[in-house]
């Protein structure tokens, strides 16, 4: 038992509501939904602007946790648990993770910047475990909520912590500060990210110094003309690329794809090869190298261990596999933190109950081996996993702590035995530490298309979601609209993350795209807004709910509903108030009434209307107009029917133009996507799809020479051209071409010359340092999907939903 989260809980709560049930404690948990959540669990209800986990304590009780850190006990609890009473659960986290934190006394490196928190604190992980029993945040846990979760795994095994901090406002660091108390302080590059928050970079840097006002070093670079923020009492570790400036000065040669660095320090001179050439990760890789200098690391254990370096891939991808399987890709790290992580995100994802789990060896997790692959056996019976693939000579030597479990002793060897693997309809997660090679056994596993996909970024999914949330009054509902395959991201896998949110409803197009997703697993109730009536009979079966919006549609489904002896099938009810698309008229209200009354086979569940125009301020009285119609028509319907349906009337540019008309849902949808039609608005959202290919050749076009069809383009001067592996049928506009548009390579601007043809399309790349094989962004940051629409004169709507369904659909989580 962990006696230390006991003590640190008992230190910070106001109130204990002893209710007798046992107290010890193994963990922690924020998160309702973790399949991990059990009796020695402590869970913090946490609040956010439009979440509040303490709906989900009794269901938490259900399922065996028995002690909470609550701002109140909800209703039906009451001597169910233990409650911890806190005035605000966050903060009581944060104070809980500080007492934790405080009870081990051993160096902390704190991390901060705006660049490369997180390489820089797994490159640190990566160079110094050799001598220590390191613990480090996993992944980019470095939130007000992350941090705390980060702090809470140190164990009395570890002796060096290396954790990093991110802020996004003022006055966030102090907090951060209180929980990390790093000893030594790693400034990296301040940069403009996240600039929004802060008055300007003094600012900015002041309050990431705060992080550090009780180190005992400070390390950071010393540009040129710097007014570094130094508090006084504190010793700096600097380095500079200028002579005489800083404790280091370092000198950088850059060379074939590699960059020298000559590193000059008090009257010691030593070079280093390091295996990049960007600035970012040279100034990032000096950071790691301050830390060692500072731990006094000799130059020849400093150059073997630097020049192995290697690009650091924080992201869980999830890609489809062979025979109907999807894979979660995890091949780059495995310690303990970042398993629980995986874990949850596998549940988050599952297509299917079948659950493998391909792990290598554990390291560094600060436990004995045999208590370690104990507990990695209780957390997969937690998880429900189906069959276990240990690869590596430790997991191997515990295989009987698992139950369908097989192992092998390296990658090869499981390579060599995968033709007598069965991998069908199941979901694999494949979480590996780096020198096991995993990428080998997933590319194995993953499906084969062409270079072309588009990532979809699912945090921020989640962010754009969370942004218009807090939008909405209390109790009021959301429906997502994930029609046209989630406007083109991808229907099941959005949907599965939707459902992860506990978002309220999913609205489609047609009855099979709704098939789709209950036949993959999907529970949550589903509006199909344009029900054939040939296909009513699959939407009962499949449980999906018919919008009904004509007399015609009414009565056949009536008439099927009393065939089948349906009670009180959801239904909802869409009526016309301007749009003149689909939906009762007004004028036909009283015979819907009298259609409805005393019909016990159906329920209307909701009741809704569009608006035409809600992004267009100018026509704001239509839309005001709408709205009334719909009150007036709605508010009869209910009287006389007496029914209390959910009644809807928003989507995206409603709820940000019409907020006061919320009523009981909202029906979002490009928002989450990322695009907004207001400027500001757009600005605060992340961006979601990024559209991405690779050049397959490059060519000098001579002088007046012409490329493609047709022989639009004639070249000026010599001109670098590179073919691009993506074309019209993949769904980029003809009208792109021709030097319209342009794709992005290395951060850098190309524009599409000559006319897009059916399957590639040419660049002008002559000023761009790159190569073939390099990568291609078609859209994403840049150009942004709201900028390519504005240039072809149409709507995001159209450029999202035209991306052809051969260009592979790949999801992370950052
Ligand atoms: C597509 C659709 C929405 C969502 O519209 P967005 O502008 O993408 O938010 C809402 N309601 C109905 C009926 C729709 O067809």
């Amino acid at each position: 038992m962990n006696s230390k989260i006991l003590n640190s809980i008992q230190k910070i709560a106001t109130t204990f509501v002893d209710n007798q049930f046992d107290t010890s404690l193994e963990t922690v948990s924020i998160d309702s939904r973790s399949l991990q959540n059990g009796s020695q669990t402590l869970f913090f209800a946490l609040v956010g602007s439009h979440t509040n986990a303490h709906v989900y304590v009794n269901d938490l009780i259900k399922n065996g946790v028995r002690n909470f850190v609550v701002n109140h006990i909800p209703e039906g609890c009451e001597k169910k648990a233990n409650f911890y009473l806190v005035a605000d659960t966050l903060i009581a986290l944060q104070e809980f993770a500080a007492q934790y934190r405080a009870l081990f006394d051993f160096p902390i490196i704190g991390v901060t910047g705006s660049n490369g928190k997180t390489i820089v604190k797994e490159w640190l992980n990566f160079l110094l475990s050799p001598d220590y029993n390191v613990i480090r945040s996993p992944k980019s846990y470095n939130s007000q909520v992350g941090v705390p979760l980060s702090v809470i795994a140190i164990n009395e095994q570890h002796n060096l912590g290396i954790f990093e901090a991110g802020i996004s406002t003022n006055s966030e660091m102090s907090r951060l500060e209180k929980i990390i108390q790093p000893t030594i302080g790693l400034l990296t590059n301040v940069g403009s990210a996240h600039d929004e928050g802060f008055l300007n970079l003094e600012e900015k840097r002041k309050e990431k110094m705060l992080l550090f006002k009780n180190s005992e070093v400070v390390i950071y670079q010393i540009k040129q003309n710097d007014v570094s923020v130094i508090l006084s009492k504190q010793n700096a570790f600097t380095w500079s690329f200028e002579k005489n400036q800083a404790s280091v000065f370092i000198e950088k040669i850059k060379s074939n794809d590699k960059t020298e660095l000559k590193v000059y320090y008090g009257n010691v001179y030593f070079d280093l090869l390091i295996p990049f050439q960007e600035e970012a990760s040279i100034e990032n890789a000096i950071s790691c190298l301050m830390v060692l200098l500072y731990f006094k690391y000799d130059p020849i254990t400093i150059q073997n261990r630097m020049q192995l370096l290697y690009p650091v891939e924080m992201r869980l991808k999830v890609k489809n596999g062979i025979n109907n399987c999807n894979i979660i890709d995890d091949s780059y790290s495995s310690d303990f933190q970042s398993l629980k992580i995986a874990l949850d995100f596998l549940e988050s994802q599952k297509q299917s109950d079948n659950k493998t789990v391909i792990l290598s060896d554990i390291f560094q997790s600060g436990l004995y081996k045999e208590e370690l692959y104990s507990k990695v056996a209780d957390l997969i019976v937690s998880n429900n996993i189906t069959r276990v693939i240990g690869i590596g000579e430790t997991i191997s030597e515990f295989k009987d702590k698992f139950a369908n479990c097989i192992t092998y002793k390296n990658s090869a060897d499981f390579i060599a035995d995968y033709d007598n693997l069965d991998f069908n309809n199941e979901t694999i997660l494949i979480k590996g530490a780096r020198s096991f090679e995993f990428e080998a056994i997933v590319s194995l596993l993953e499906e084969k298309t062409h270079e072309t996909v588009l990532e979809i970024n699912l945090n921020a999914i989640s962010y754009n979601l969370n942004f218009f949330k807090a939008k909405l009054q209390p109790n009021v509902k959301i429906m997502v609209m994930v029609k046209a395959f989630g406007y083109g991201n991808g229907g099941f896998e959005i949907a599965k993350l939707l459902e992860h949110h506990k978002v309220d409803y999913l609205g489609v197009a047609f009855a099979d795209e709704g098939i789709a997703l209950k036949s993959m697993g999907i529970q949550m109730p589903i509006m199909v807004l344009n029900p054939e009536n040939t296909s009513f009979s699959a939407i009962i079966q499949h449980q999906l709910e018919p919008e009904i919006y004509s007399f015609k549609g009414l009565r056949a489904f009536l008439k099927m509903a009393a065939q089948k002896e349906l009670k009180e099938f959801p239904i909802h009810i869409k009526i016309d108030t301007g749009m003149h698309r689909l939906g009762f008229e007004a004028n036909t209200i009283d015979e819907l009434i009298t259609t409805l009354k005393g019909n016990a086979t159906v329920k209307v569940k909701s009741i809704l209307s569009h608006l035409a125009t809600s992004d267009d301020f100018s026509q704001k009285d239509f839309t005001q107009s709408q709205i009334d119609l719909f009150e007036k028509l709605s508010s009869k319907l209910m009287s006389e029917l007496k029914i209390k349906p959910i009644r809807h009337i928003l989507n995206t540019s409603g709820i940000s133009n019409f907020s006061n008309s919320q009523y009981d849902m909202v029906r979002l949808g490009i928002g989450i996507y990322g695009v907004s039609n207001d400027p500001e608005e757009q600005k605060k959202l992340e961006n979601v799809g990024t559209l991405k290919s690779i050049i397959s050749q490059i060519r000098i076009v001579s002088e007046g020479e012409s490329v493609g069809y047709g022989r639009k383009y004639r070249a000026q001067k010599s001109t670098k051209i590179a073919t691009i592996p993506i074309g019209y049928a993949d769904g980029i506009s003809r009208a792109w071409g021709n030097e319209v548009g342009f794709v992005t390579i290395k951060n850098k601007k190309a524009t599409i010359v000559g006319s897009i043809c059916m399957d590639m399309l040419m660049v002008d790349c002559t000023d761009i340092d790159c190569k073939e094989g390099d990568s291609v962004i078609i859209f994403g940051q840049n150009p942004s999907v709201n900028f390519m629409a504005q240039q072809l004169n149409t709507i995001p709507y159209e450029i999202l939903t035209s991306i052809s369904q051969r260009v592979k659909r790949i999801f992370y989580r950052e």
